[in-house]
């Protein structure tokens, strides 16, 4: 993963930064160029926070948590890395084969299963003006496909369709579509990005102090003031309450982060042997062991042999509860289903992850209750000009992303800058 040297903390810095993943390093390069001193304060001891490259597990660099940059048309990521030169894949994913409980899915049946993904599709991305906020499932039409399908939506949205406003997904903008990989991870390629935004890591806030003319930040290593502070924490954080806010968040706030619970999308990484090519890089296998079990598994990851299983909502919080093993043996077994037992042979190495345990995120990204698609609005809006909230929850239509979560690092630092100015 990739590590931080220990900078020194500036004793007088305009603004703090809590965080450092991709919204915490967007704002503290955009402070910092525009001449403000900025302190990023990071509990752990890498950057990246949810998009993180591990490259000590497997031969290849495996992102632990964001790993395609998605709607590349309208990814600003993705444009940076098109003006460095990256090397980026850019296959299309399809749906190659589906597994219902006992049986491979074959002609008809294959082809309405596919054919209810592109029916969720259209659901989720189209509202009608005027109507009432409900879940997804409720707008969801009634196909034999239906349940099954339906499970999909918890590996995107990390919660499973009867937990997610309909609204708030419609309001996501998937611009063209195309979900693109870095070579290198993703994780490695935003901190390459901002290796020049100095972070204080290992470095836990505690406690914010923002009733007074300057916040005070309390951490272990003392406490800090600054004029403004930016808070990049997830929602699962902050509806968790490990940061102390003196005095309480307003009631719009506490309401927008209830709102805006963090999911749950964890996943299995699988070397395999590079001899092994029954599946490549675009195609995607969708497994359903039982009405409650479902990983979707995406192969051939920077055209190598390492393939992900991804397993969101409910699903991936009893298996990361039942313990360490639990969702790789998911993701054997259905591996064995499609390629048969010999399959097992090629498998070199495998991870995975458990976010809702770690206590630094507390899941993987959020989503809104029904009713809730406002929530992120009033999550963006500052307090007092003096506290600022950023990260992949406060942005209405490219939450739960890694751009997202760039974009809100940008928009913040432009906030900041516009208070500081109406100031002098
Ligand atoms: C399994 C998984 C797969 C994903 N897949 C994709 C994908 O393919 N494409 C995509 O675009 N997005 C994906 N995402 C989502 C994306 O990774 C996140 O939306 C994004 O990285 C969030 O960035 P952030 O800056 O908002 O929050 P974070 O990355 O969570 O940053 C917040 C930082 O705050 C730190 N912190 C927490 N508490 C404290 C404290 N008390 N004091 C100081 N620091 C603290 C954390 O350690 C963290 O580094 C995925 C996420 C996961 C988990």
């Amino acid at each position: 993963m990739v590590g931080r040297v220990m900078e020194s903390l500036s004793q007088d810095p305009d603004v703090i930064v809590i965080g450092a993943g991709a919204a915490g390093l967007s704002a503290a390069k955009a402070l910092r160029a525009a001449g403000l001193v900025t302190n990023v304060l990071e509990a752990a001891n890498h950057v990246g926070g949810r998009c993180v490259t591990d490259t000590t597990t497997f031969s290849t660099p495996f992102d632990r948590g964001g790993s395609w940059m998605h709607s590349a048309n309208i990814n600003p990521l993705a444009r940076q890395a098109e003006a460095v030169d990256a090397r980026l894949h850019k296959t299309e994913w399809s749906l190659t084969a589906a597994h219902c409980f006992d049986r491979t899915l074959e002609g008809e049946d294959f082809a309405d299963y596919s054919a209810y993904e592109d029916v969720i599709w259209n659901v989720a991305s189209g509202v009608k003006e005027g109507t009432v906020d409900t879940t997804v499932d409720a707008a969801l039409p009634f196909s034999p496909w239906k349940a099954p399908a339906k499970h999909l939506i918890s590996t995107m949205d990390g919660a499973d369709a009867d937990m997610i406003s309909l609204h708030d997904t419609a309001a996501y903008d998937w611009g063209d579509d195309s979900d693109w990989l870095v070579e290198g991870g993703y994780g490695a390629f935003v901190a390459r990005m901002h290796a020049d935004v100095p972070v204080k890591c290992g470095c836990p806030v505690t406690e914010i102090r923002h009733g007074g003319a300057t916040p005070e930040v309390v951490t272990p290593e003392g406490t800090l003031s600054a004029e403004q502070v930016v808070v990049t924490v997830s929602t699962g954080v902050l509806g968790a309450e490990r940061i102390r806010f003196e005095p309480s968040l307003p009631v719009d706030t506490l309401r927008a982060i209830d709102q805006l619970p963090n999911g749950l999308l964890n996943k299995v990484g699988i070397e395999f042997d590079p001899v092994w090519q029954e599946a490549v890089l675009g195609d995607r296998f969708d497994f359903h062991a039982n009405s409650d079990q479902f990983v979707t598994l995406f192969f051939g990851f920077y055209g190598t042999g390492l393939a992900t299983g991804f397993i969101g909502g409910r699903c991936a919080d009893q298996l990361e509860q039942d313990g360490p093993g639990a969702a790789t043996a998911l993701c054997r077994d259905s591996l064995r289903s499609f390629f048969g037992s010999d399959i097992e042979k090629m498998i070199l190495k495998t991870t995975e992850t458990a976010w809702r345990s770690d206590p630094l995120t507390l899941g993987s990204y959020s989503y809104a209750k029904p009713g809730g698609a406002g929530a992120r609005q009033m999550l963006a809006t500052p307090v007092n000009d003096r506290l600022f909230f950023a990260g992949e929850a406060t942005m209405p239509h490219s939450y739960s992303t890694v751009h997202g979560a760039w974009l809100s690092g940008q928009r913040v630092a432009q906030e900041i800058l516009a208070v500081r100015s109406k100031g002098n």
